[in-house]
């Protein structure tokens, strides 16, 4: 987390040299999950991050994905709220003041989710395991049948995560 604050720190000091301003720095927080690997919440004045994604990618993280959510920070402060996340202000920023190649995603390794499991019983003696996806297509309307023993499969209202 130092070395995030610190990398922030160096993005806001050169931010405040490029407008000539002041801006309030954020909250920051390591607490996010899944496929994101930094989100900027404008009115609230907080970056999150995906401490999973940090630890694996430390650097490339410190040169890419804090500036990049910074930068939305600053574009937000400079020009309001009206502007796209990802438009010509966000842009500028990106290459101007962070001399950075605006790059919308990053393209670091999704770490694996840990997927649910929702059992489903036959005529069988073991229940079944459905994944996420083929649950739904039963939500939908969709059956399916035990190949062993014939009988239609029944949710049994069990799930587990993996
Ligand atoms: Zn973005
Ligand atoms: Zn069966």
């Amino acid at each position: 987390m130092d070395r995030i604050l610190e990398c922030l720190e160096r993005c806001y000091d050169l931010a405040e040299a490029h407008f000539g301003r002041r801006f309030e720095r954020p909250r920051v927080t390591l607490d996010l999950r899944g496929q994101r690997a930094g989100v900027a919440y404008l009115s609230r004045n907080l970056l999150r991050f995906n401490r999973q994604m940090y630890q694996d990618n430390t650097e490339d993280f410190l040169q890419q994905t804090v500036p990049h959510e910074v930068a939305h920070l600053i574009a937000d402060a400079v020009f309001g709220s009206r502007i796209r996340p990802h438009g010509p202000e966000w842009k500028a920023i990106m290459t101007e003041v962070y001399g950075l190649p605006p790059k919308r995603c990053h393209d670091y390794p999704v770490p694996a989710r840990r997927a649910t499991r929702y059992f489903y019983r036959c005529g069988c003696p073991a229940p079944v395991p459905f994944t996420p996806q083929r649950h739904a297509w039963v939500g939908r309307g969709r059956r399916y049948q035990c190949r062993r023993c014939g009988d239609m499969l029944r949710f049994t209202g069990q799930q587990q995560r993996a």
